[in-house]
This record gives C-alpha cells, sequence and structure tokens, in this order.
C-alpha cells in the first residue's frame, strides 16, 4: 500500500471511528488505488482521496409522526450528499432500524462509483431513516399500517423536500422503500415544492416511472454475471443458484436467471431460508413475490404451506445445500463471510454476483479472489438499479415513455459496458480478471478527473 493511502486510511479511521462499516467500504477502494495513483500524482496533488471521503453535506434530521393510535413517535432522518462531481447526488433511501450514519456513509459512497460506472452523469448519495415500516409501534406482530407509513413518509419529505431537487438530489429506493414508500414521498414533495419534476425515481408508471425499473437491479446483476460466463464462453443453463433474500433485488434476480435456464435452489428472509432441492417454479416465486410485496408475510409461511420447501428457520442461504455454480447475495451488507466463502467454494461455486451492497465481508472476497473465481462487487454489478434510474430521469426530463423492451436493451447494455469497462480496467493495471480493482479504478478516474477539472471545491 502506498503511504498516500495509508495516510488518508488512518485518517479516516480517527475521523470516524465509531464508523465500522464506512471505515470498511473506504478501506476496500483505496487499497486498490495504488497502481492508478502512481502514474497520476495530480490525484494526490489535489487531495482527491481525503475530498473523496468526505461527504459534501449530510443532513440529519427529526421526523415526528403520529401512530394509528394518536401516539407521537419521533425517528431520525438522513441524507449524506457524498459527491455531486459528475452530476446531481443520487442514490436511495432506506428505512429500517439498522440505519445509522456509518450504514448511510458507506452506502453513499460506494454509490458515487457505482454511478460513475454506470456511464450516466449522476453523483453519489444515500439517505434513509432507523423507522421500521415491518414493526407496528403498538401492536405485537404487527406491520405499520399503509396510513402510519404515509404518514411517516410525509413527515420525512417534510423536511428533506429543501436538500433535494431533479438538477439537485434525485433520491430513489432501497430497503423498505418501494412503490408504496416512493408514491407518498413524491405526493408530499409535490405539494411543498408545488411542481411536478422527475426528484424521485422508481415512481408508479401513471406518474413518471419507467417499465423495467422495479426489475433492473435484479435483472442487472445476472446480466452482468452472464458477461463473466461469456468470458469463459458458458451460460446460465443448467447452473445450481443460490441467492439470499426475497426482496426487490433478490426476487427479480430469481426471476432472470429461471429465464436463462438456471436452477434457483434458495431465497431467505429475516424469518429464515427456503430450499427447493429441484429449483423454485415459476408459479413458486409469483407467489413468494405476492406474499412479500402484497401481503407483507414471511418465508417461514411459503415454508409451511409448500411441501416441495425445505426452511431452515434463522439460517442464511450459503449453507443448505451441495452442489453449487453460483451464489448472488441479494440481501445486505456482510451477510456472507469467511466461513460461508470456504463452503461455496469446497461446493463447487465458479461464480458470486452481488446484488446487495457489500454483502461479502473482507475475509470472504479474499478467498474468492484467492480462488480466482469470477467475483463481482456490488458497485459493478447492482448498478443496473441506479442506471434505470438515470433512464428514468431522462424520459421524465424529455417527457416521454420508452418500451419495456426499449429500457431492457438499455439497460443490457449498459451492464455490459460496466463489465467491459471494470475488465479493461483491470487488464490495463496487470489484474486482469480481478473485477474489484477494475471496478474501484474504472469508477474512481472519471470521479477525480471532474474534481480535477473542477478546482479545490
Ligand atoms: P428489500 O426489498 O427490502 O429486500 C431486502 C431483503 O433482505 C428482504 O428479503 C429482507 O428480509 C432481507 N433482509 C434484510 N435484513 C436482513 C437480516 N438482518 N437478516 C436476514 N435477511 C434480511 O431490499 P432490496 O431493495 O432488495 O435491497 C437489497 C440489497 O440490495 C440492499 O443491500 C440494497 O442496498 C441493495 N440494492 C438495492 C437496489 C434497489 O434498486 N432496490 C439497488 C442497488 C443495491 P425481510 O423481508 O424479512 O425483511
Amino acid at each position: 500500500m502506498s503511504k498516500y493511502v495509508e495516510k488518508v486510511l488512518k485518517e479516516v479511521q480517527a475521523k470516524n471511528a465509531n464508523e465500522p462499516e464506512f471505515i470498511q467500504a473506504v478501506d476496500e477502494v483505496l487499497t486498490t488505488l495504488d497502481p492508478v495513483l502512481k502514474t497520476n500524482p495530480q490525484y494526490e496533488k489535489n487531495a482527491i482521496l481525503e475530498r473523496m471521503v468526505e461527504p459534501e453535506r449530510i443532513v440529519v434530521f427529526r421526523v415526528p409522526w403520529v401512530d394509528d393510535k394518536g401516539i407521537v413517535r419521533v425517528n431520525r432522518g438522513y441524507r449524506i450528499q457524498m459527491n455531486s462531481a459528475i452530476g446531481p447526488y443520487k442514490g436511495g433511501l432506506r428505512f429500517d432500524p439498522t440505519v445509522n450514519l456509518s450504514v448511510l456513509k458507506f452506502l453513499a459512497f460506494e454509490q458515487v462509483f457505482k454511478n460513475s460506472l454506470t456511464t450516466l452523469p449522476m453523483g453519489g448519495g444515500k439517505g434513509g431513516s432507523d423507522f421500521n415500516p415491518k414493526v407496528s409501534p403498538h401492536t405485537p406482530g404487527k406491520r405499520c399500517s399503509d396510513a402510519e407509513v404515509m404518514r411517516f413518509c410525509q413527515s420525512f419529505m417534510t423536511e428533506l423536500f429543501r436538500h433535494i431537487g431533479p438538477d439537485t438530489d434525485v433520491p430513489a429506493g432501497d430497503m423498505n422503500v418501494g412503490g408504496r414508500e416512493i408514491g407518498y414521498l413524491f405526493g408530499q414533495y409535490k405539494r411543498l415544492a408545488n411542481e411536478w419534476t422527475g426528484v424521485l425515481t422508481g415512481k408508479g408508471l401513471s406518474f413518471g416511472g419507467s417499465l423495467i425499473r422495479p426489475e433492473a437491479t435484479g435483472y442487472g446483476d445476472i446480466y452482468f454475471a452472464e458477461n463473466m460466463l461469456a468470458m469463459r464462453g458458458e451460460t446460465f443453463e443448467g447452473k445450481r443458484c443460490v441467492i439470499s433474500g426475497s426482496g426487490n433485488v433478490a426476487s427479480f434476480a430469481a426471476e432472470k436467471l429461471m429465464q436463462l435456464g438456471a436452477k434457483v435452489l434458495t431465497l431467505s428472509d429475516r424469518s429464515g431460508t427456503i430450499l427447493v432441492p429441484d429449483g423454485i417454479s415459476e408459479k413458486m416465486l409469483k407467489d413468494i413475490m405476492i406474499l412479500k410485496n402484497v401481503k407483507r408475510g414471511e418465508l417461514a409461511e411459503f415454508a409451511k404451506k409448500t411441501k416441495a420447501a425445505k426452511f431452515f428457520a434463522g439460517k442464511n442461504s450459503w449453507q443448505v445445500t451441495d452442489k453449487i455454480d453460483a451464489a448472488f447475495p441479494c440481501a445486505r451488507q456482510n451477510e456472507l463471510n469467511g466461513a460461508d466463502a470456504d463452503y461455496l467454494l469446497k461446493h463447487g461455486c465458479k461464480l458470486v454476483g452481488e446484488g446487495a451492497n457489500m454483502p461479502c465481508t473482507p475475509d470472504a472476497i479474499a478467498k474468492f479472489l484467492g480462488a480466482k473465481i469470477m467475483y463481482s462487487p456490488g458497485k459493478a454489478s447492482n448498478a443496473g438499479g441506479v442506471a434505470t434510474s438515470g433512464l428514468e430521469m431522462s424520459q421524465n426530463s424529455e417527457r416521454l415513455s420508452w418500451t419495456r423492451d426499449e429500457v431492457d436493451a438499455k439497460l443490457k447494455g449498459i451492464m455490459k459496458s460496466i463489465h467491459d469497462n471494470a475488465w479493461e480496467a483491470a487488464a490495463k493495471y496487470g489484474h486482469k480478471g480481478n473485477y474489484v480493482m477494475g471496478a474501484n479504478i474504472a469508477g474512481f478516474v472519471k470521479v477525480a478527473d471532474a474534481m480535477v477539472a473542477q478546482g479545490i471545491c
């Protein structure tokens, strides 16, 4: 590691000592940049790393709302505006009790490189709240009602609207923020700003949303993996795949894998993992999507009603079956550790395509890279969601709606460019096949060059 990177990492650790996820994300990127820093002394001269690890702005705010029993509840809201060198801040909103400054800063930092990789003009941001729509504050075993979620979203946007705008910052969904929440947030923005603009992406189709946006992250993850396989002359036909999660990213990754002839063996949620040894069928996946998105239930309930499914309570997807060709972590950060990596490698896994953000721990990543399997970091392979958000922004600006096939073709093209750019950057700097190195370098260079050109700001 160069002295420059070492110095910046030390500063980040000292300044953000209580932010482990942020430090992990910064460490993962900075330790791969030496080759490009060496040949470009202007980056150190312009303190590019020091500036990249410091958010341009952080907004933290109170979110008071009234539950169905008339009790006043208070949550904390955040927006991290990390880097706007190449475009307006762009990144999702997450509502989850695990949300804190460290988690959001790590996500915002990753987002800067991811957005740069998409080839679209988008800066990086992230936001959210510790609000938990999955747990009612007053009735054990129940979720927040639609009306409670709406009142929370309205209060959240009442502060956030001052800090965002179609040319300033364009939030989208993330964990627990789907079509319902984006609708409520958009409605409140429109009232407060008195204007109809593409200020949020992931909107409903009847009010400016893009076809394929819901599918884009999961589909994109699989398109990226298809490109990795193609480099080795392989396809997904007959491949045995394990997936974690059963939310937005996981369910559409599963759908695309099935369309490409792969067998999807597992899905998971907070209740545990389901394993269907002969492969989850299209009908089962449809039922799971309705269970998770409409009934807002748990996989444990699905397993009870489905003979073909085995259920592993409280377990993740990595160690419940043997003969595994590919793994797709699509739930949350640090969900696949070194022991899981050992198990996957021992049972034949040759491809890991991250759908979630930072789902593999550093020791798991080291094992995958050491084994020289096809491993794609989330910032490259899950960029399809934000790329399609970028396409939604373009359609809103042009007041146009593209067809499903048009958007899907553009998504495919973008995922191929991301794959090829990461591949070429890795090869150029002597690390052929290392997508971590390639994605970090390709994402970094574009932002760094823009920052140098814009002076010290
Ligand atoms: P989502 O729809 O809320 O789904 C998240 C899934 O992860 C759910 O199945 C959830 O289970 C599971 N999960 C969460 N915490 C868990 C825990 N502690 N233990 C076990 N399972 C857990 O979210 P998503 O949009 O699919 O996002 C998943 C990941 O992809 C996140 O890392 C997100 O940042 C990343 N990502 C998303 C997008 C996007 O467009 N949505 C784009 C890029 C990256 P429950 O249903 O039981 O809660």
